[in-house]
């Protein structure tokens, strides 16, 4: 699931050996099982040490993160688990890890999706690929800590707004699938209900281009048109429909200084959530 990205099972398990490693070396190297490791990484490179074994788990999992400068060595150490108490210091190389580990989780994503225009624009084959184009240019933080829209504590549950995002929202034409005689149907035939020409039904279509449903839009928009505006942001008619809906649907403007994003989100995940609610509710009346 992009959306709360939990890394792939590899990468959760390369965070897993490198503490490990972390703990064999540095935290606890009197321990039989340290000497024990120790000794077995140096007979590593023999034929006859078996493929599958901790020593070589751990030597892939530095690869496959890319820190394999000190390896098998103690590794490197930031400043942050350096100076931390000794009691601490295994949860610190952890939390040192994590924005590595998300790091690469982006690298993969990207990998996938080479050739993304910037700004996001042009058609999408998939609900994943749709979720890219959306909300890539946020996808930049530490995925181990939850959207800031997920912690914010308002009024209102933010669940349809996570719905929308992570491409499973009942009344979005594109994010049902649906399986007919055995066959799984394309993303493009997924179709606009309330449109007569056969338009697909992407969230774009629904919240900003249906004449049906778009004017639900129109006073959130007016919110966002202002603080772009206040904020020095490039103003709502330069841009894209992909990065209209994803501002409309909780991401930060890509340009927005890290100062104001707390107030930006404080300032639009009110009327978000509102206009999400808004727009199920119209949604559920009009079928
Ligand atoms: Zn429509």
């Amino acid at each position: 699931m992009v959306e709360l990205d939990l890394p792939p099972l590899i990468l959760q398990q390369a965070l897993q050996l490198l503490t490990l490693h972390f703990r064999y070396t540095v935290l606890h190297t009197n321990t039989i099982a340290s000497k024990l490791y120790n000794l077995r990484c140096k007979f590593r490179c023999s034929n006859a040490h078996p493929q599958h074994t901790i020593e070589n788990r751990i030597a892939k999992a530095h690869s496959t993160l890319m820190i394999s400068s000190t390896y098998p060595g103690p590794p490197s150490m930031p400043r942050s688990v350096t100076l931390a108490k000794p009691k601490n210091k295994g949860k610190s190389y952890t939390t040192f890890l994590k924005p590595i580990v998300s790091a690469e989780r982006l690298r993969q994503i990207r990998l996938k999706y080479p050739h993304a225009p910037l700004p996001p624009c042009g058609n999408v084959s998939s609900r994943l690929h749709a979720h890219f184009l959306l909300h890539y240019l946020s996808l930049c933080n530490n995925l181990y800590k939850p959207p800031p829209y997920l912690k914010m504590r308002g009024h209102r549950n933010p669940m349809s707004l996570l719905r929308l995002r992570s491409q499973s929202h009942q009344s979005i034409p594109t994010h049902m699938l649906t399986i007919a005689d055995n066959k799984r149907d394309v993303y493009d035939s997924r179709v606009c209900l309330y449109c007569p020409s056969g338009v697909t039904g992407s969230e774009i279509q629904i919240i900003l281009k249906c004449p049906a449903t778009s004017h639900v839009a129109m006073d959130l928009i007016k919110l966002l048109r202002i603080l772009l505006y206040d904020t020095c942001q490039p103003d709502w008619s330069t841009l894209t429909t992909h990065q209209q809906t994803s501002l409309i649907l909780g991401d930060l403007p890509s340009t927005l200084p890290k100062t104001f994003h707390h107030v930006w989100l404080q300032s639009t995940l009110p009327a978000i959530l509102d206009y999400v609610s808004h727009l199920e509710t119209f949604l559920y009346n009009m079928t």
